[in-house]
């Protein structure tokens, strides 16, 4: 059986799928992946530039000045360019105007009196600057040849707003990562159907489906599969042919009534199988005909568990995204539980006590009972060979930035 961290090693360091690079506008490109390093051509400010509304100087004049008062030669507004400044004059400057040459600071219109008489218009600098003051130099924010995204990278807001910020009105990313879906499972209904004997509704699609398009992923869907052998060798020939990457959930135990693993076996290869992570040991992992392949296990918990886990990583790694650690936070165990065999990933709920971040766990341990995922804030990490006793510091993954 494999370690769970050996996994997500080997799943973090896997090299993208053959992606095409599209190039996509700046509102096209929220989290999407750069396919590129983009480096900035010029500096930004593109010119030395007045931080505040007031009046530019040269402080060495204003110092040889009688009485501070200088003459207002010209107004700057932003947007506006400039003429060199007159020596032992001011010029009216507004924030983000261009600094005139020779000018080398800028006093804060508060800090001045601006005199409009017969004799024109005067400013009146009522207390000392200091030399510099209220100046963005040129290059202060980046400068040319500066990176300011990587190849890699999950484009945000912030990262679009940089780009845009150096002129760049489209960037170069992957083309986004196909997953084809599909459950197995006699048992399956879909929801609007009629539930007969024997029946459970398929609730595994819609977690895998949103959590795919949560992360920027197309899902395709391939429908429920029977439990036989020649089915799951159709259906995983047929979602090869679709996407990138296949995800099925259930039928990977290794049953009687399991056909997952023989018929990746059969067609494909298998990589792996069984992670000792508890819910969701029973995982598959392969290729068939250039497409990876995860098998799920069917219990809807285990599925959850296993995506947040190890789909997340497995998925980053083939749309050519960099590696991301999962948000870990220390809060305290609000449980006792005993030890365990198998990293085992607990259902909590956070509730504040004094200073402290106390984690409740669901009573019930069920990888069946989905309700309880709907009750969680996230999973606590019980390590391999451990105990937990109330009290004790515990690793908590929140689902919200698990998930991103
Ligand atoms: P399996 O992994 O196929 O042995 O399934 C384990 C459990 O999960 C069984 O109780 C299944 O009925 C249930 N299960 C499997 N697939 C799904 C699904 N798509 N939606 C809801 N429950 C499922
Ligand atoms: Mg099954």
């Amino acid at each position: 059986m494999f370690k769970l961290d050996e996994v997500q090693g080997i799943f973090s360091s896997l090299p993208p799928a053959e992606l095409a690079i599209e190039d996509v506008m700046l509102a096209d490109a929220l989290g999407r992946i750069a396919a590129e390093d983009v480096f900035s051509s010029i500096d930004i400010p593109p010119s030395a530039n007045s931080a505040m509304d007031g009046f530019a100087i040269n402080y060495e004049d204003l110092l040889h000045q009688k009485n501070n008062t200088l003459r207002v030669s010209q107004r700057v507004p932003a947007g506006s360019i400039p003429t060199p400044l007159i020596p032992g004059t001011a010029a009216r400057i507004f924030t983000g105007a261009y600094l005139p040459e020779g000018a080398d600071t800028v006093v804060i219109q508060e800090n001045c009196d601006h005199v409009q008489d017969v004799s024109g218009s005067k400013v009146v600098v009522l207390s000392k600057p200091i030399k510099g003051a209220n100046i963005r130099p040129q290059g202060q924010d980046i400068t040319v040849g500066a990176k300011v995204v990587r190849k890699g990278q999950r484009l945000n807001a912030i990262d679009l707003s940089l780009l845009a910020s150096v002129g760049k009105a489209s960037v170069g990313v992957f083309e986004r990562l196909r997953v084809a879906i599909f459950s197995t499972g006699n048992e399956l209904a879909e929801p609007g159907h009629k539930l007969n004997a024997g029946q459970i509704y398929n609730s595994n699609r819609p977690l895998l489906w949103a959590l795919c398009q949560q992360l920027g992923f197309v899902p395709v869907d391939c429908g429920i599969v029977e439990d036989t052998l020649p089915a799951t060798q159709y259906a995983l020939k047929t979602a090869a042919s679709k996407a990138h990457l296949i995800l099925s959930s259930g039928g990977v135990s290794g049953g009687e009534e399991e056909h997952v693993k023989p018929a990746i076996e059969a067609l494909g290869k298998l990589e792996m199988w069984k992670v000792r992570i508890k819910p969701g040991k029973p995982v598959a992992y392969g290729s068939i005909d250039g497409s990876a392949f995860l098998g799920l296990p069917g219990n809807p918990v285990s599925s959850f568990v296993v995506f947040q886990l190890l789909t997340v990583p497995l998925m980053r790694a083939l749309q050519g995204e960099e590696t991301k650690h999962s948000q870990c936070y220390s809060v305290v165990a609000g449980f006792d539980k005993k030890i365990t065999t198998r990293e085992e990933y607990v259902r909590v709920k956070i509730r504040r006590e004094g200073g402290n971040l106390i984690a409740d766990r669901f009573p019930n341990l069920s990888s069946g009972v989905l309700s309880s995922l709907s009750w969680a804030d996230g999973l606590v990490r019980h390590k391999i060979d451990c105990a937990i006793s109330y009290g004790d510091p515990v690793d908590f993954f929140p689902f919200t930035e698990a998930m991103l």
